[in-house]
């Protein structure tokens, strides 16, 4: 999953026109239209497997995450055996991946955690997960959303760029367009969480959106700034 932390800013964002209720309500119906049945582009098998592919696609791309973890799991298959592992070798694992020094530190933790207080299984509650290390509310979301369909939104940069660009909010960090998209939009957040990662990551990209035929256009409150 590509960066996003609380501390998000929209510095590079202008103040948009916010989307009134019927436009919410319009903008929820084709999100679920386009993108009725989306899952995350993370290929796991168990929980242990999407809680550990989650934790390493912050501040870097799914595929790359994709690419690294069918050997850390294979070396690794469960939270024990990642407990006990060497530093060293999980941070040779994971070497390609962005911030793999920190990253491989807190997967260790994190198995070691889940060992000692869960008797190695991943707990499956959001308020759970993120007393693991490594673990924060975007992460614990994602992996409720992904793995139990929890009605939960989870603020990438792709959502909170999207959220400003259709006037869903102008609030300065993830966590407070995460409150206002769940205010807003308060059911099937979990489909439209991954509606709209994917909506930003191949239509209304960061650079060139694709404005010509977007079918959001008519609610758009930023495409003006992407005339040719
Ligand atoms: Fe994004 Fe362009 Fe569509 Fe607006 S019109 S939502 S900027 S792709």
């Amino acid at each position: 999953m590509p960066k996003t932390s609380s501390k998000t800013t929209t510095k590079k964002f202008k103040r948009v026109k916010v989307a009134t209720k019927k436009e919410i309500a319009e903008i929820k119906d084709l999100f679920l239209l386009h993108y009725p049945q989306s899952v995350t582009e993370l290929e796991y098998r168990n929980l242990y497997e999407l809680l550990i592919s989650v934790m390493l696609s912050a501040q870097c791309t799914d595929k790359r995450v994709n690419i690294i973890t069918p050997a850390l799991f294979t070396a690794y298959p469960d939270a024990l055996s990642l407990a006990n592992a060497e530093l060293d070798k999980v941070k040779e694992y994971i070497k390609s991946c962005s911030f793999f020094n920190n990253k491989a530190k807190n997967l260790i933790k994190m198995a070691q955690s889940v060992v000692e207080n869960y008797d190695a299984q991943i707990p499956l509650e959001q308020s759970e997960l993120v007393k693991l290390a490594g673990v924060g509310q975007k992460t614990a979301n994602v992996v409720m959303i992904e793995y139990t369909g929890a009605n939960l939104m989870a603020v990438d940069t792709h959502v909170f760029r999207v959220a400003h660009r259709l006037g869903l909010s102008n609030a300065t960090t993830a966590t407070k367009v995460e409150e206002e998209l769940s205010r807003k939009f308060k059911t099937e957040l979990h489909l439209l969480h991954q509606a709209m990662v994917l909506f930003g990551r191949y239509k209304c990209k960061a650079l060139k959106p694709e404005c010509e035929g977007c079918f959001m256009e008519e609610y758009c409150k930023s495409k003006e700034g992407f005339k040719v």
